[in-house]
């Protein structure tokens, strides 16, 4: 590297390439674990700079050659292709990596060939650098001459034959995940195809990738999170292996469009001039060694380490403390030794002898200069045993617990310019910590902001938001934050003045400026570990964690102010929680790391962590206890830091120092929701077109399509316009997604055709292409449909597998007798003209086509080659010269099956009814279409929150049949409506109901307070159904009782304001009682006395009728305190506001009371559970009685109930 610098320097004009090519190589390096494979392909690229380095041996580069051309204008000529080989390397080797293994083991053959591809184009630049530098080693260039012949044969080698090469590498480089499938696939008959089709077997292989070292930490309703640490493959379906294993390799590094912004950012590090630091402090090193010590670069620390006498590393705590002693009495033991040699000169007059005693007065100051500094007086206080501990840490990067010499210069080193080692040092024993608890309360102060920002947001961001909130990785900087020690110690520092963190402020503000300047740089998306440490440099997370958190939830707080006003795009939130999963993972190998260290040396991990990082690890990745963190209530800290004032654009020489001022807008354009899309639903032409040519397939057709593990979206309606005599066809329909059209080409009986969808899905035009074979009599059509990018091709069930000699042959000669067209990717087996048509009168329906599945995989065997040219399938699909109204009417197969004529007899029955029914409306049918798409709705929301899986297969069969029953022009209506409502409703992801095991619980969330009181994670839900029926609820040792004090979530709220709405909530509580005592002692008094003052008391806010008795909501958002009615807050209920309306309209959260609000319960002393009606009767009397029975009292009793009533309301006034 240093080589290539030197000549870069030299000759400017290959700088370019040898900064790209530092980019492209350092990216590789910093990455966590690195593929052999991938090294190797690198060695290529660093072989031929290498031979760039030949350069160096040519006098005058400049000078013209044979030809008229210099060297440099020849190697100017090769630069541009060098650089984009160069790139292309890194792109090839990031997108590599970034595969899930399986993924990479299934589709080693044609990466082998990318690989090869660019191995060869690095020998080839190699080869014509060579050659340029030859011809002008003819013209007289004698020394490179002699060294590039030596050069050459000693690549010549290797270079010989690339693709040999890249195919020893990828067979001895296998990583032992890779050897470990390559066992499996060896057990196989059939090898890597084989295990490719069998479903059963993939799911081993991605189950086995999934079981990874790491542990589930979130076992509540965390079924399809990724979790730290976890695999790639961890998320991969077998449906999602098979597309990403049948994709091309350049439509994967097409994919890979992050990594340019990745690329670029990690050049711009690349280039910066990397300004040596030198400070005033620094020894120049003597070339002779003489010790270990010699090569220390800082004064202070070298005579410590000389003195010592130690070698080439040391303990880190007796380092620390060796610093300590020489700093804090260093100065005083400096002046004393000056005195000393002072007082015993004094007397003598000899020249020589005084000339000596300055000398050593000169050394003792010398020596002492640093420490010796009155502006480095104070720092010297910081530097004491007690806080030694961050101190070791910043030290002992790797926590061996010893310091080598490289740890010691690398942590002098890195303080800033001015500062003193002394300052550095009190930095770390001291201002470290200011710094961490500063953060502490910014962060939470964010966090606080986002709470409030959420309130705000437009109803359809409502689940993105809430997505986020709930995700582990923002749920997980809550437990993270949880482990900070000391944090009361901290709450009076006034963090704009103190004279202390002044000292230290601008340092650690600047690095919260780098550190968003390169997060802007890659868009706030980390992608992966080498991301990270482009972002934050290498080392230890303790350095980062903090501002990388903030700054990641500063941005979600942009992003949620921006959701006021425009409806998010998914991937807005869903980056920054991606970034904070790559941010865990680094945490997670540290926290490994100290784990293993702390076994290795016997001691308490526990303990230790509670020590290490102030505590911040201790509860990272376990399960958070209940601590002062939980209780303190984030507005609190809200108030204790200012914001910064905005931090002025770096003085950066890339001039785009613009965009450094403000948020960067959003990253994706807003979204427009389907709903708003709908134009004219209706799109069908009743009356079809006759047929113009034989076998023509004009007319009208329906069917419906499934994907490969589950069910379709439904049924399709479909209107072939035009059939010319070439075969191309026209047409158009409707289906889920709405509208589409369709062009295509009828080849023989094969049908190839792409449907376009007219209206964009999630902001995009969609478009598949279906390939099918069209029945005998052009009464149906089957195939499979999947992507119109990827290279997939028709396979036609019902084939028996065939031998691949035979099936290559017959597919030369049907290709040649049938002229595909060239758009088409026709196989030998789809050529096959026999395809096995069930009897025309059934109905088929998109099961029917799933339960071929298997068949499809059995066919594909003898075809594929290499197991890579199985195209990818997305599912299969089905259509019939039928108007939809046959489908719909059609009785379920088991019922052909069963009894053929009386299923055809109520086939004819449904159809009929159907059509009277949709002359006359009834009411009847009305109200059966609405139950209809009420079940469409709610089954369409389940599926979109995750694909079914085995548990969930009544779902599947209720959708399987609700679908076949719906037609397509309400379907698209309905799916919007269903999509319009998934975007606002209020879902508690995570959070089961303790009675019903119901999970997630939406709209509203009730925790018992009393029974959560010391819970962080396993607070006690109910859901709305469970709470109204009052139930029971035991778990562990803990008994739920619907006396028990409620609150009741409509939003979602982080985990930190769990216990401050408690004691907001108490005080509520105690404010309504004391109320209701008011007014019931007034009352008392009214009685007699014959007062008219008459509303004060409880009354709810909503509708304003006195309350007198619990059960009453209190409302704990409203500004005034308020109570609420039973009946007003279930009718709120009823209402489903959340879908049409926003938390709050007014600022500031003032304004009247609304379903958004949190509320918290008084229910009655004794409810009335599910008891028999005579029990209630007796529980109603008991009560009547007692009220009785306190009137007459009262009555009894004026004189003492005024008194109490003096006392009473000197007690409400007084609080
Ligand atoms: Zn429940
Ligand atoms: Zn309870
Ligand atoms: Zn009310
Ligand atoms: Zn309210």
């Amino acid at each position: 590297m240093n080589a290539l610098d030197e000549l870069g320097k030299a000759h400017p004009f290959i700088q370019i390439a040898v900064s790209i090519f530092k980019a492209g190589l350092t990216l590789e390096l910093t990455r966590r674990e690195n593929d052999e494979k991938v090294i190797a392909l690198n060695l290529t690229m660093c072989d031929m700079m290498q031979t760039l380095t030949l350069l160096k041996q040519v006098v005058n580069v400049k000078e013209p050659g044979p030809g008229g051309l210099s060297i440099e204008d020849r190697l100017k000529q090769r630069l541009g292709s060098i650089i984009d080989s160069i790139k292309r390397c890194a792109k090839v080797c990031d997108s590599y990596q970034k595969r899930p293994t399986a993924v990479k083991f299934f589709t080693s053959t044609k990466w082998q060939g990318k690989f090869t591809q660019v191995a060869q184009q690095f020998a080839d630049h190699k080869a014509g650098i060579q050659f340029d530098l030859q011809i002008h080693a003819s013209v007289g260039i004698t020394t490179a001459n002699v060294t590039l012949t030596a050069m050459s044969t000693s690549f010549t080698e290797l270079n010989e034959n690339v693709s040999k090469l890249m195919e020893v590498v990828f067979e001895r480089m296998r990583t032992p995940e890779e050897r470990d499938l390559s066992a499996l696939v060896a057990k196989e008959a059939g090898g890597i195809d084989a295990v490719l089709k069998n479903d059963k077997l993939l799911e081993e292989v991605l189950a086995k990738q999934k079981a990874g070292p790491r542990k589930d930490k979130d076992e509540r309703g965390a079924k399809k999170r990724a979790v730290p640490g976890q695999t790639l493959d961890a998320v991969l379906t077998v449906t999602d292996l098979r597309m990403e294993v049948n994709k091309d390799v350049e439509q994967v590094l097409a994919d890979n469009k992050f990594f340019d912004q990745k690329f670029e950012a990690m050049k711009m590090q690349v280039d910066e001039v990397k300004v040596e630091i030198r400070h005033e402090s620094d020894r120049v090193i003597d070339t002779i060694l003489a010790g270990p010590h010699e090569r220390i670069v800082d004064r202070d620390l070298y005579h410590v380490w000389k003195e010592m006498g130690w070698k080439g590393s040391v303990k880190a705590k007796h380092l620390v403390m060796a610093l300590r002693d020489h700093f804090a009495e260093g100065s005083h033991a400096a002046l004393a030794a000056i005195r000393v040699i002072t007082q015993q000169k004094k007397d003598g007059s000899d020249p020589a002898a005084a000339a000596q005693a300055m000398e050593e007065i000169a050394d003792i100051a010398s020596r002492a200069d640093p420490h010796a500094s009155p502006e480095d007086e104070w720092a010297l206080q910081f530097i004491t045993v007690l806080r030694i501990q961050p101190l070791i840490e910043a030290l002992d990067d790797d926590v061996s617990s010893f310091v080598t010499i490289a740890e010691a210069n690398a942590f002098t080193a890195a303080r800033p310019q001015k500062w003193s080692l002394p300052h550095w040092i009190a930095y770390w024993t001291y201002g470290f910590e200011m710094t961490v608890q500063w953060y502490f309360r910014r962060i939470r102060k964010v966090i606080s902001e986002i709470t409030q920002a959420t309130v705000e947001a437009l109803p359809a961001n409502r689940k993105i938001i809430g997505d986020f909130i709930s995700s582990w990785t923002v749920r997980w900087i809550e437990d993270f934050l949880s482990g900070l020690r000391d944090v009361e110690q901290w709450d009076s520092t006034d963090w704009e003045s103190d004279v202390m963190f002044l000292k230290f402020k601008d340092y650690v503000v600047e690095n919260e400026r780098k550190l968003e300047h390169n997060l802007r740089g890659v868009k706030y998306y980390l992608d992966e570990t080498n991301t990270l440490s482009i972002v934050a440099g290498s080392g230890r997370p303790e350095k980062y964690v903090m501002p990388l958190i903030f700054i990641l939830l500063r941005r979600s707080l942009y992003i949620v102010q921006q959701a006021h006003t425009v409806t998010l795009h998914m991937g807005e939130l869903a980056v920054i929680q991606y970034s904070l999963m790559i941010l865990t993972d680094a945490i997670w190998d540290r926290v490994q790391t100290l784990k293993a260290v702390h076994k290795l040396q016997n001691l308490d991990d526990k303990e230790q962590m509670k020590k290490f990082f102030f505590g911040l690890y201790s509860f990272a990745f376990e399960e958070p206890e209940i601590s002062d963190y939980w209780k303190r209530d984030p507005d609190d800290d809200a108030n204790m830091v200012n914001d910064l004032p905005s931090i002025p654009p770096a003085p950066t020489s890339d001039g785009d120092s613009e965009s450094q001022q403000g948020d960067l807008p959003l990253f994706h354009g807003p979204t427009t929701e389907d709903i708003d899309l709908i134009v004219d639903p209706t799109f069908d032409d009743p009356t079809s077109p006759h047929p113009t040519v034989a076998h023509s397939l004009v007319g009208h057709w329906s069917g419906s399509y499934a994907y490969d593990d589950r069910d379709g979206d439904g049924l399709v309606s479909f209107t072939v316009s035009s059939h010319d005599v070439n075969g191309a066809i026209v047409g158009s329909g409707t289906d889920a997604f709405g509208p589409y059209v369709v062009h295509g080409t009828l080849d023989d009986n094969r049908l190839t055709f792409v449907k376009e969808y007219l209206l964009p899905q999630y902001g995009q035009k969609v478009m598949w292409r279906y390939e099918g074979v069209v029945s005998p009599d052009s009464d149906s059509i089957r195939g499979q449909w999947g992507p119109t990018d990827v290279d997939w091709k028709l396979v036609v069930y019902g084939e028996e597998p065939e031998q691949e000699t035979g099936a290559k042959e017959e597919a030369s000669s049907d290709v040649s007798a049938q002229q595909p067209k060239a758009e088409e990717t026709t196989t030998p087996a789809a050529e096959v003209p026999e395809i096995r048509v069930d009897e025309a009168e059934d109905a088929h329906s998109g099961e029917d086509a799933n339960e071929d599945h298997d068949d499809d995989g059995a066919s594909d065997a003898g075809t594929a080659v290499s197991g890579m040219t199985v195209g990818y399938i997305h599912g299969t699909f089905f259509l019939t010269r039928r108007p939809v109204e046959y489908l719909i009417s059609c009785p379920p197969d088991e019922e052909f099956a069963a009894n053929r004529p009386r299923a055809l007899w109520k086939l004819a029955l449904n159809a009929t009814l159907r059509a009277v029914q949709s002359r006359t409306l009834s009411w009847g049918l009305l109200s059966a279409r609405r139950k209809q798409r009420q079940q469409y709705v709610e089954l369409l929301k389940r599926r979109q929150r995750g694909p079914w899986r085995g548990q969930d297969v009544e779902d599947a069969q209720e959708w399987a049949q609700l679908i076949k029953g719906i037609h397509p022009g309400d379907l698209h209506l309905w799916r919007c409506i269903a999509l319009y409502q998934l975007r606002r409703d209020v879902i508690h992801d995570t959070i089961y109901c303790d009675a019903c095991r119901k999970s997630p619980i939406t709209p509203t969330r009730f925790t018992c307070m009393n029974c959560s009181e010391d819970a962080v994670d396993n607070s006690m839900d109910l859901c709305i159904q469970c709470f109204s029926a009052n139930r029971h609820v035991t778990r562990d040792k803990k008994v739920h009782h619907p006396t028990h004090n409620v609150i009741q979530y409509r939003t979602m709220k982080w985990r930190v304001y769990r216990h401050p709405t408690f004691s907001v909530g108490r005080d509520m509580l105690k404010w309504a009682e004391d109320q209701l005592q008011l007014s019931q002692a007034r009352s008392a008094v009214q009685t007699t006395v014959g007062d008219t003052a008459g509303s004060s008391g409880l009354h709810c806010v909503v509708c304003k009728t006195s309350i007198t008795a619990p059960p009453y909501w209190c409302c704990l958002t409203c500004n005034e305190d308020s109570a609420v009615c039973y009946a007003c807050n279930e009718r709120m209920e009823r209402e489903k506001e959340w879908l049409y309306l926003r938390g709050t309209f007014a600022p500031n959260g003032t304004g009247p009371h609304n379903w958004s609000h949190t509320l918290i319960s008084a229910p009655g002393p004794e409810v009335i559970t599910a008891e028999t009606d005579q029990e209630k009767a007796g529980t109603i009397e008991e009560r009547i009685a007692r009220v009785e029975a306190k009137l007459d009292a009262s009555n009894l009793k004026l004189d003492a109930r005024l008194a109490a009533l003096e006392d009473l309301l000197r007690a409400v006034l007084a609080r």
